[in-house]
């Protein structure tokens, strides 16, 4: 089923916490304080385009940035009130919150099965002890595991969004990382690379964040397994904003606006280096995957002059038909 997200940020003042490679104002614009009023014209203004374009569409109303659980339990309720109306007329399904996970326990999310929020997001960014260190998270990988867990348990989708290229986070550490994600079977992931942002404390500690060309193998390594696992993979990259896009936002790392077409296209990349090495010579693909065989820039258009493809859009995406008989790509063993 289609999601359609309506998302309110909230301020920066609502985490007391420094992450040493956060700047909220950066990554998600100037976000002033939020009233009922505002809150309320967002979600009006929003369901207007979504009943003309997305009538069918899951509809949530989702909490980014800051720290949501942060607050007082009656603060919390607070913002959850002012959906009620909405979900008891049916015009939202659900609340999406993005929290830490050490601000989430039993009574929170008690209070979230009341006013039906549905899917939960943690930043839990790596389960490495040195590496939550080294970024002044302030919590535990064993602490992230709990959170995940006890979300499941209540029965919430349950998210994970880990990053990549923080310090002392090698790929062997990523893909632990990866590994233990994979263990704890949230429903989705959200992965994005460490961009060193202005007035951050990496940035005033002069940290260099590895590029795309660098992070680019461990995060096909990693998306491939997260998916031949079945989990999906809802982004990649942080969101582009008017305000990363502003000359000198972003000082090193891997920034770019078509990452999930970059990752995909090396996937794909490896999966069709693997047909032609068995002689492949001709296969059947979903019309909706041909960007990503063709590759980002056209960068797989040199293997695809030894296989044809043949669009369809009968075929499910993620998925080919070699000789009659349908393959997974996520399921393929490939050179990841
Ligand atoms: S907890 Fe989240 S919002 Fe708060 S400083 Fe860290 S990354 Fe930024």
């Amino acid at each position: 089923m289609k999601i359609k997200i309506i998302p309110v940020f909230l301020p920066e003042y609502q985490c007391p916490f420094n992450c040493k490679f956060c700047n909220v104002k950066v990554a998600n614009g100037e976000v002033g304080i939020k009233t009922k009023r505002d809150i309320v014209d967002i979600i009006e203004t929003s369901l207007k385009t979504i009943n003309r374009y997305h009538k069918d569409a899951f509809v949530e109303v989702a909490f980014f940035g800051g720290t949501f659980t942060f607050g007082k339990l009656n603060e919390i309720e607070e913002y959850l009130r002012i959906l009620k109306p909405y979900i008891d007329k049916k015009q939202v399904n659900g609340i999406r919150v993005s929290t830490r996970p050490d601000f989430f326990n039993k009574e929170i999310a008690g209070l979230f099965k009341t006013y039906r929020v549905t899917t939960v997001e943690f930043g839990v960014q790596s389960f490495n002890s040195d590496v939550l260190k080294a970024a002044k998270r302030g919590h535990s990988g064993e602490i992230a595991k709990s959170a995940v867990l006890l979300s499941k348990r209540y029965g919430f989708f349950t998210s994970i969004h880990l990053m990549i290229g923080l310090p002392m986070q090698t790929e062997d550490v990523f893909l632990k990382d990866i590994g233990e994600t994979i263990r704890l079977k949230p429903h989705y992931v959200r992965i994005h690379p460490l961009v060193v942002l202005k007035d951050t404390q990496l940035a005033k500690e002069g940290f260099v964040a590895p590029d795309c060309e660098k992070v680019l193998p461990s995060l096909k390594k990693g998306v491939w397994l997260l998916k031949k696992n079945g989990i999906e993979v809802i982004k990649l990259g942080l969101q582009p904003t008017d305000s990363l896009n502003e000359k000198d936002s972003v000082l090193s790392g891997c920034y770019h606006q078509s990452l999930k077409h970059l990752v995909f296209s090396a996937i794909y990349r490896d999966f069709l280096k693997m047909l032609i090495e068995k002689g492949v010579r001709a296969i059947d693909i979903s019309e909706k995957d041909l960007s990503f065989f063709v590759g980002f820039n056209g960068s797989n258009r040199d293997l695809i002059e030894n296989i044809e493809l043949r669009p369809h859009n009968s075929i499910e995406r993620a998925s080919v038909v070699v000789n009659g008989k349908k393959v997974k790509i996520f399921k393929e063993s490939i050179d990841a």
